[in-house]
């Protein structure tokens, strides 16, 4: 049996779509190798929306031309966002790629393995339909499984890349998803994460995503549902009105803001408002209350003065986000704020950056050392990473809690106390009387 070895890069949805080719080539005779020592064929799974991101990949495929010059029957491809943006540069400075596949032309992986030899192969063209709904993912095991439900952007932010990459947006048939979730229930899986560029905007038929959550909350088995990345614009009063009264869907919301200033928003293209975003937080936070809040902040954006700058602090600190993404604007070509001359220093980025991680540092800790005394439910997701002896799990705002494992399991969800905060981390004890509800997950 032929072995593949896939490393991801980037976005869940890039993990997702690693999941997606091993259930694919699984199908087709291959089996997952553990390394890339092991493999017959090394795949980098790619992320293109910072230049951070396709410098690293350049880096790794470095390392591994010295495997292939000792190895020169393991294939070495390139899949993912990268793949689509920069192939002609990829070919040229890597010659030793053998194949290089975009995200639209997973299905055809199989042949171009089978067919690699040579010349690189290269398969990249989008495709306005290709969803993968008949594919099943070869998921890692755990209580939460992250599914798919539409593919592509049609927003085309000026910064983003991923419409380019991506291709257009494009729904799975809710049938698929709604069967996709029952096998999960089936295998033991506790909580769904749905995912989509903009997956607010998913649409099957009649079936909006309103719908989808509401139609998911009647599985049995599935005792979580989170979703991400929704758009501002697409938040509908519909499906805020289901957030609010599904019991199963999490009171937790990454809403991307990328810039607290009106004029920095209208040449983003984010197709709204300050006051429509601050309407939409008011709106969420009246019907769910205790909804934890997380986003995304672009700074040294094109055009980006200090003015706007300091609208974007405020913002921040006027909402409260419990943890937000914070990046430096990195030109992305084929976008069209690239065209645009760079206004903002390096230097001068990097100072904004600092200075808006600190104000949410200081927020994230102030929300979570809030909250030392209450009790949250907790699903056990595995070992704490730096204490020997403790679990960790998720509550339902998507906090990281830890805590002493005292003979819980994996899968059980926990009611626990919460003793201690950092501006990441709860620190927590179980109450053990309220414990195991999930007594049938086996890890
Ligand atoms: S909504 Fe904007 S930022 Fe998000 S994926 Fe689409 S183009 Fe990119």
């Amino acid at each position: 049996m032929p072995s593949i070895y896939i490393e991801t890069y980037g976005c869940q949805m890039n993990v997702a779509d690693t999941e997606l080719l091993l259930g694919h080539l699984g199908q087709h005779g291959y089996r997952r190798a553990g390394s890339p020592a092991d493999a017959d064929v090394i795949l980098l799974n790619t992320c293109a929306i910072r230049e951070h991101a396709e410098d690293r990949v350049f880096g790794r495929l470095g390392e591994l031309a010295r495997h292939k010059v000792r190895h020169p029957a393991v294939q070495l491809g390139i899949a993912g966002c990268m793949a689509q943006h920069v192939r002609e540069r990829l070919l040229e400075k890597i010659p030793f790629v053998d194949f290089v596949v975009g995200p639209d032309e997973y299905r055809h992986l199989p042949e171009v393995l089978g067919s690699a030899i040579g010349d690189p192969l290269v398969a990249v063209q989008l495709d306005r339909t290709e969803t993968y709904a008949d594919i099943v993912p070869q998921r890692e095991r755990g209580v939460r499984a992250w599914v798919t439900v539409m593919r592509g952007c049609d927003k085309f932010c000026t910064f983003c890349i991923v419409p380019y990459v991506r291709g257009r947006e494009r729904s799975l048939p809710a049938d698929a998803v709604l069967e996709q979730v029952r096998m999960l229930a089936a295998d033991s899986y506790r909580e769904v994460v749905y995912l989509g560029q903009t997956v607010n905007a998913y649409r099957s038929g009649t079936v909006d995503f309103a719908a989808l959550l509401r139609q998911t909350q009647a599985i049995d088995g599935i005792e979580r549902i989170r979703f991400t990345s929704p758009h501002p614009i697409d938040m509908t009063e519909s499906l805020i009105a289901v957030m609010a009264s599904c019991s199963k869907v999490c009171p937790q919301l990454h809403l991307p803001l990328q810039s607290g200033s009106d004029r920095m928003l209208a040449k983003m293209e984010r197709g709204h408002t300050v006051a429509e975003y601050r309407s939409l937080v008011d709106r969420l936070r009246r019907a769910i209350p205790g909804i934890a809040l997380t986003t995304d902040i672009i700074v040294g954006f094109p055009g980006e003065e200090e003015a706007d700058f300091a609208a974007t602090c405020a913002l921040v600190r006027e909402i409260g986000y419990d943890s937000a993404f914070m990046f430096k604007y990195s030109a992305r070509s084929g976008t069209k704020a690239a065209k645009w001359p760079e206004t903002v220093a390096e230097e001068e980025k990097g100072r904004r950056l600092q200075a808006i991680i600190a104000v949410q540092e200081a927020q994230s800790a102030a929300i979570n050392r809030a909250l030392i005394g209450s009790t949250t439910a907790v699903l056990i997701e595995g070992p704490a990473r730096r204490r020997d002896g403790w679990h960790a799990g998720k509550s339902p705002q998507f906090k990281t809690v830890v805590f002493p494992a005292n003979g819980t399991r994996i899968g059980d969800l926990v009611q626990a106390r919460i003793t201690g905060a950092t501006a990441h981390t709860l620190i927590a004890e179980v109450e053990e009387s309220k414990s195991s509800r999930f007594e049938q997950f086996k890890s």
